[in-house]
């Protein structure tokens, strides 16, 4: 029976009948070492091949490639020896891919499933908990069609649909939805469809309202960090990385814009030195500036506000007190802000335009017709009704996990990532 045992192939699909009993001694280069199977049946239901495409040892080793090229080459044959020869070979993410069920039989991939769920459950949680009403927005959207056109597109943002909640007497509301972008996403941030967790609320004073709602996803990680600490650090043993610093609750570190660039230019390193305070920053400034706050503010979490208007979308307030060329200058800067983690951008937010011809006044300012297909619809909904004054924001859940968990790509973090050239599985 042990000789047959033995020649079962590893990851086949058995059912045993077994009695526990304590070891003698602790089990070693076992997670359960202090009781032991005494087997008396064993049955095996489905095999494994003798071959596997990907080892669980490999396939718990951290991804070493996450280059979409090659794809459509065989599986099995391409995993690749890391750089160290210590323990089972690691594998590039296609490998990762080409063997789904092995991919996510690694611990560490379920360990990053089950937090990514509870980042989501708990955003959800906490919205509900004040006073967000849940929607779903579409995400089919049409192309302005003559005659009834059969083209559609794929949502690249809930944005204008959380605004129509609002027009249509919605105080507070959110979705968790997917969106597509049909970009370049061979970048460890970027993918073609992502999961957005997004809201939108009414303001009733100012816009720092939205900003202090939207600094409670600390409450996601504070809330992920108490109850996954096990998970976390099975994480960390594949993918290392630092404790990660959060500001205590009143500490939250908030920077203008300016402020932002001053600091790069005064401190960061020396190509930063002349860099403008109406030009939107690069993912090396945004990494540079990230290390500079950790440094001095001792926090990885952060707020970057008052953005120029030249890097937000037509729908962004104006700030009115800055905009008249006060203190910061000529250079008119938006009631927008982003956030921070680790150096990284998890989430965009900020005050939009309620006003119809404001609206239709900034459009034409950025270039765009405002009777443009989508747009004119979208315009038209401000004219329908007298929209209150709101903002919110857009987080995604992908980057969230990714940074949070210090993993080397947001591929990492979704189940099924998705790029220009990887449709499958
Ligand atoms: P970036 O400048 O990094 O491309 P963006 O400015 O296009 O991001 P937004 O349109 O503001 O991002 O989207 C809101 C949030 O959605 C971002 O903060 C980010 O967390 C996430 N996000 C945006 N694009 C992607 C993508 N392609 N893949 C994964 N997450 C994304």
């Amino acid at each position: 029976m042990v000789r047959w045992i033995a020649g079962i192939n590893p990851e086949s699909f058995v059912v045993i009948e077994a009695g526990v009993q304590r070891p003698i001694e602790p089990v070693k280069r076992c997670r359960v070492s202090n009781f032991e199977l005494r087997i008396t049946r064993c049955y095996l239901l489905a095999p494994a091949p003798v071959i596997l495409g990907m080892t669980l040892a490999a396939a718990n080793r951290p991804v070493v490639d996450f280059n979409d090229e090659a794809i459509g080459a065989k599986a099995g044959v391409r995993e690749e020896e890391e750089t160290d020869k210590e323990g089972p070979p690691a594998a590039s993410m296609l490998v990762h891919l080409d063997n789904i069920a092995m991919h996510k039989r690694a611990p560490v991939q379920q360990a990053i499933a089950d937090i990514r769920m509870e980042m989501k459950h708990l955003f959800r949680s906490y919205l509900k908990a004040r006073g967000f009403k849940e929607f779903e927005p579409p995400s089919l959207i049409g192309a302005a069609s003559e005659g009834g056109s059969n083209e559609a597109f794929l949502a690249q943002s809930p944005q204008f649909y959380k605004q129509f909640e609002i027009a249509g007497g919605r105080k507070r509301v959110f979705s968790i939805a997917s969106v597509f972008r049909a970009e370049n996403s061979n970048t460890p941030r970027h993918m073609t469809e992502f999961t957005g967790l997004d809201l939108e609320m009414e303001i009733r004073h100012n816009y720092s309202e939205v900003l202090y709602l939207l600094e409670g996803v600390l409450y996601i990680f504070r809330q992920v960090h108490r109850i996954f600490k096990d998970e976390i650090e099975l994480v960390r043993s594949v993918y290392p990385s630092s404790e990660i610093l959060l500001p205590e609750p009143g500490q939250e570190v908030r920077l203008t814009f300016t402020q932002a660039q001053q600091l790069l230019r005064e401190e960061g390193p020396a190509e930063f030195r002349h860099v403008r305070d109406d030009e939107d920053m690069t993912t090396p400034q945004e990494k540079a500036l990230g290390a500079l706050v950790r440094q001095k503010f001792n926090t990885d979490f952060y707020v970057v506000d008052k953005f120029p208007e030249t890097a937000r979308p037509f729908y962004a307030k104006l700030d009115d007190t800055t905009a008249a060329g006060s203190a910061e200058g000529a250079v008119k800067v938006t009631n927008a802000f982003d956030m921070f983690l680790r150096g990284q951008e998890i989430l965009s937010g900020g005050q939009r335009i309620n006003h119809p011809n404001e609206l239709e006044a900034r459009i034409r300012a950025k270039g765009i017709d405002p009777a443009s297909p989508g747009i004119d619809g979208y315009v038209q909904v401000f004219r329908q009704v007298g929209v209150p004054p709101h903002g919110g924001g857009g987080i995604g859940l992908d980057r969230i996990v990714a940074w949070y968990l210090g993993l080397p790509s947001v591929h990492l973090a979704a189940y099924y990532p998705r790029t220009p050239r990887r449709l499958l599985p």
